[in-house]
């Protein structure tokens, strides 16, 4: 496995293990050259699926891409990589199970942001100020007002 670091052609498998919910093979490698450590994932891939966006531009589902979106909404609240990780794979599940080669991009959000919901308030509110694309500040202020009541209840 190249390095995404250096680009070295081999890494070494340091561990290996299966990731908690037993749906992935989880491996930590180092780098031949450079000495970096990084983490692959091994995972069954059911069909191919293909995501169409909302200018209708399709490209293959890539379940990194939600990783680091989950990522970038969820950093520094201290949620455990387990439970992002759980997330992700209930999102590709849910999109699994629907059966279709393609799936809208948008519908991929909204099982995000449903995840997200229960796992985060302040979470969900970055994915969806993204996501959803507020244009306006008072946009966000009335979601985040929103999602602050339903907290609340
Ligand atoms: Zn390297």
């Amino acid at each position: 496995m190249r390095c995404p670091f250096c680009a070295h052609d081999d890494s070494q498998v340091k561990d290996s293990r299966p990731t908690e919910d037993n749906t992935a093979i989880r491996r930590r490698r180092q780098c031949e050259g450079c000495g970096a450590r990084f983490t692959t994932f091994e995972r069954v891939q059911l069909r191919e699926i293909t995501v169409v966006k909302s200018d209708e531009a399709r490209e293959p589902f890539d379940r990194a891409k939600i990783e680091q979106s989950v990522a970038l909404a969820c950093r520094k609240r201290g949620i455990a990589q387990e439970r992002l990780d759980q997330l992700v794979s209930g999102v590709q599940r849910q999109i699994e199970t629907l059966g279709e080669t393609e799936v809208a991009s948008r519908a991929i959000g909204e099982m995000v942001m449903e995840g997200l919901h229960r796992l985060d308030a302040v979470a969900y509110i970055r994915f969806a100020s993204v996501y959803r694309d507020f244009t306006e500040a008072k946009d966000f202020e009335e979601f985040a007002s929103s999602v602050r009541d339903a907290v609340k209840h």
